[in-house]
């Protein structure tokens, strides 16, 4: 066995291991039990922590944690070591059932949005059987969903799980329809590519901004940025080779498909690629990932930016969401087939996906929506922050054919008839791949562009999977018990395209008349976070996510609460840190600068030689107007920050922060910029961005 082979998956208490190590009766349990969604009962949960724990112990773990995924967005752990005291001054190594199943952190101080009163104000961990726990920095990691006592969700894992068991359950249904009995489970599968920068450690402890909030506040251009592409696919750094091998080392003791590592278009900009896997396990992989990405940036004297965008005038990242469906048999429901029938069953969940999308968008928006990814929406480097459907031009005409009842392609004499005859074959639209669509069809999949880097992709994924529940739910209470089956599926599919087509633009998406064609459609074009969050809690959303068990109006108000003060929260430090900086840096740092300059200029002319000083004088009198300017301006924004504590209701927080502290702190980036660029380099208080942007040779 190759090297790879011997230890891909050698941390993680996956199958094989179980399978090595349980008894025989004890795996078979807890396998069914996992497949049918039980409770563990706690012998067999006794039973399974023994051998997780002798596994553990035997790999050099002391401690075990339950790992989750709070509404933050990031992960949580809570270290307790193995040992138990006994007689003698000796300790035992112990791990019962009852820790494996159930934990309660005293996680009081992760957001609830009131979800928890203060005198239940500790929530409990539950094991996900269906992640694998791990083993991290010695420790036994054990991944978990996070509930109140009152059994309301407050992580990130919890809907997922639920929006998953909707989608199972209503594909299920669909399936059936077309006769495979033998499918017993669908599952969600997600590959998620992920951006990020990395840069130096030096530079970056020179930036309060980076520190702070992760991104640049300021920063003027440099000379060279990522206009002529050179960096995109380009020859990998040394140093960041060794980063990219010892990460893939990592991931692959993880058991995560890590594939390809590439340079992206901005400068110090890169991408990771893994293989794909249920969404759930996808969803634990990626914040993983995420993770290894910055701790082991570090052990090379580097820092992994996650952030949308950390610098202005290069791209920002995100995050790519494949997402398709496929049966326990290892079908790809989203793959066209060869057959009538195959193809007659693509059509439907295709309807499926366009119907959702077009009926949910507003929640799709939101599931990508925060303070960092309204950076990049809609900026020319991201699809726009309207939602719409790239199928290619000849999937497009073949559901053009469809509903019209024009024969495709004009060549075929019979009309297309679904579930009699067969599609024609369209390439996989690989000339066409339209990079500006925020969710494309590529052949067997969607891919999902808009989520930004950082973020968890629980929320979009819980959007997708319950909103093409509902439809494919929609579909199967027609479908079912029908006279003519093959007659109402041609009608259903005629009628989705007809009534959803506006979804679809195989057009750029960059481009500005999008935006108003966009708008003819009826297409919501929600720009900013305050903008769409409000929509979450309309009624149709409600209706959705309580039918489908996947959110309570409670649980929903409380997402919607998190995600406003998140927002809120993330801008209001950025405008502390930006005040910071001008108070204590740049303010003082132009004083200085036109000191130097007006010193200059009293030299001369003690020279007595009547010169002009012209240098001197222009930009004495040009830098201190800019610096009275910016001096206002900031006076004005403190100002306005001193207002946010009179504000009770979030909604108006959120627009407030927008619309007075956002849009003020951008005006003062922009005259601070033009004064950086002005001002001799040695006097600047912080690395230029062409410093940081090239600073890994
Ligand atoms: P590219 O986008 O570079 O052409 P691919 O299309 O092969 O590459 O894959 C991009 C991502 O999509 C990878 O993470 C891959 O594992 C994932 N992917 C491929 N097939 C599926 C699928 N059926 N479901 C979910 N993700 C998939
Ligand atoms: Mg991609």
């Amino acid at each position: 066995m190759d090297t790879v082979s011997k230890y891909f998956g050698s941390e993680v208490f996956n199958d094989t291991v179980m399978r090595e190590r349980l008894p025989r009766e004890t795996y078979d349990l807890l396998q069914r039990t996992i497949k049918n969604g039980k409770h563990l009962d706690l012998g067999l949960a006794n039973a399974v922590a023994a051998a997780m724990k002798d596994w553990a112990i035997e790999k050099g773990a002391t401690h075990f944690t339950h790992w989750f995924q709070p509404m933050t967005g990031i992960t949580a752990e809570k270290h307790d070591s193995f040992i138990t005291p006994v007689d003698g001054g000796k300790v035992m190594m112990e791990f019962s059932g009852k820790e494996l199943i159930q934990g309660e952190p005293d996680a009081s101080s992760f957001p609830s949005g009131g979800l928890r009163a203060t005198f239940e104000a500790r929530g409990y961990t539950a094991w996900d059987a269906t992640s694998y726990a791990f083993i991290k920095d010695g420790t036994l990691c054990i991944p978990t969903a996070f509930c109140s006592f009152g059994g309301h969700a407050l992580d990130k894992k919890t809907p997922l799980l639920r929006s998953m068991e909707a989608l199972a359950k209503q594909s299920l249904r669909v399936v059936k329809l077309f006769g495979n009995e033998d499918v017993k489970r669908v599952y969600t599968t997600v590959g998620a590519e992920q951006e990020y920068f990395l840069i130096d450690k030096d530079v970056f402890d020179k930036r309060k901004d980076l520190i702070y909030t992760g991104r640049t506040l300021f920063g003027a251009k440099p000379p060279k940025g990522q206009e002529l592409d050179d960096h995109y696919f380009g020859a990998i750094k040394p140093r960041v080779l060794q980063f990219m091998k010892e990460l893939d080392q990592e991931l692959w003791k993880l058991g995560i498909l890590s594939k390809t590592e590439h340079n992206e278009v901005a400068p110090a900009q890169h991408e990771l690629a893994p293989i794909f896997t249920t969404t759930n396990i996808a969803a634990d992989h990626n914040q993983l990932m995420m993770e290894l990405m910055q701790k082991i940036a570090k052990k090379h004297h580097m820092v992994c930016l996650l952030h949308e965008k950390p610098f202005a005038g290069v791209n920002g990242s995100g995050k790519h969401n494949n997402w398709s469906l496929s049966t326990d048999t290892g079908i790809n429901l989203l793959n066209p087939g060869d057959t009538p029938a195959e193809n007659a069953q693509f059509l439907l969940f295709l309807c499926a996906v366009i119907k959702a999308v077009d009926e949910y968008q507003d929640l799709i928006r939101i599931s990508v929506a925060s303070a960092g990814n309204d950076h990049r929406l809609g900026a020319n480097e991201a699809p726009p922050a309207i939602v719409s459907i790239f199928l290619g031009t000849e999937l497009t005409e073949i559901l053009q054919s469809i509903e019209q009842e024009n024969p495709y392609d004009g060549k075929e004499k019979e009309l297309l008839r679904i579930g009699v005859h067969t599609l024609p074959r369209f390439a996989k639209d690989t000339t066409d791949r339209n990079r500006t669509s925020p969710f494309a069809f590529t052949g067997n999949k969607f891919e999902f562009r808009m989520l930004g880097s950082s973020a968890s992709i629980s929320d979009a994924n819980v959007m997708i999977n319950t909103s093409v529940a509902e439809e494919l739910r929609q579909f199967a209470d027609r479908l079912e018990n029908v006279p003519d089956f093959e007659a109402e599926l041609h009608e259903l599919i005629k009628e989705t395209i007809s009534n959803h087509k506006r979804i679809i633009f195989n057009g750029n998406g960059y481009d500005d008349a999008w935006i108003k064609e966009a708008e003819k459609r009826g297409l919501l074009n929600l720009r900013t976070t305050p903008d769409c969050l409000p929509y979450l809690l309309h009624e149709k959303n409600v209706k959705l996510f309580e039918r489908h068990n996947v959110f309570s109006l409670e649980e929903l108000t409380a997402q919607y609460e998190v995600q406003t003060e998140n927002y809120c929260k993330i801008i209001n430090i950025e405008a502390l840190t930006l005040l910071n900086m001008l108070n204590k840096d740049i303010l003082p740092c132009a004083s200085r600068f036109v000191k130097q300059l007006s010193d200059a200029y009293i030299s001369k002319n003690a020279v007595g030689l009547a010169l002009d000083c012209t240098y001197e004088k222009e930009l004495i009198k040009k830098l201190s107007a800019m610096t009275d300017l910016i001096y206002k301006k900031k006076n004005e924004l403190e100002a306005k920050m001193k207002q946010i504590g009179g504000l009770t209701d979030t909604t108006e927080k959120a627009l407030f922060f927008r619309d007075e502290i956002f849009a003020r702190m951008t005006e003062i980036r922009t005259v601070v910029d033009e004064f950086e660029d002005r001002t001799d380099s040695s006097y600047w208080p912080y690395p230029t961005y062409g410093a940081i942007l090239f600073s890994v040779k």
